[in-house]
């Protein structure tokens, strides 16, 4: 799926769990980053293929998805079950899970940047603001979206600059 799909669901169930700065950056580990894999496979492609296949849309849209490396695997689970194990918590294996369901359904249902795709990424991105304006409207009962858009912006540049202070 989209690295934007990914991210945005990642947030969501980050949101829905109630995860600490801590446990967000873990969630986002193994919810969005493991696609950094696509790059490694991506070396081992090109040196087998030459670099032409990588110009041309068709090929690197084909769900065969050949440079999807082990971390998409259901061999990952051997690495990723331990790294929870010793971490003591399930939000590695659970946000790996959710990440490779998500993949699945894109190759067996939705289709690679299908409006089915765009569809989901964009009900999920509304489930999240929904949600988190309403945390917010709970916490301040202060209703102003503007302040809230306000508020979320500053949250995400504080986050950019990797503050310290910032709430998640
Ligand atoms: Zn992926």
């Amino acid at each position: 799926m989209l690295a934007l799909t990914h991210v945005i669901v990642t947030l969501l169930v980050i949101q829905l769990l109630m995860l600490d700065r801590n446990e967000a950056f873990i969630a986002l580990t193994f919810g969005v980053f493991i696609d950094l894999d696509h790059l490694l496979g991506l070396g081992t492609y090109a040196k087998a293929n030459g670099i032409a296949p990588l110009m041309d849309m068709d090929t690197l849209m084909n769900p065969g998805g050949q440079w999807k490396s082990m971390l998409h695997s259901p061999m990952a689970l051997a690495m990723v079950a331990p790294i929870s194990y010793v971490v003591r918590m399930a939000i590695p294996v659970l946000f790996w899970g959710v990440h490779v369901s998500m993949d699945y359904l894109e190759e067996s249902f939705l289709g690679h940047f299908s409006n089915l795709e765009a569809m989901l990424g964009a009900l999920a991105a509304i489930a999240l603001v929904t949600m988190r304006y309403s945390k917010y409207v709970e916490s301040f009962s202060f209703s102003d979206i503007r302040t809230y858009l306000k508020m979320e912006v500053s949250s995400v540049r504080a986050h950019l600059r990797l503050d310290p202070q910032a709430a998640f």
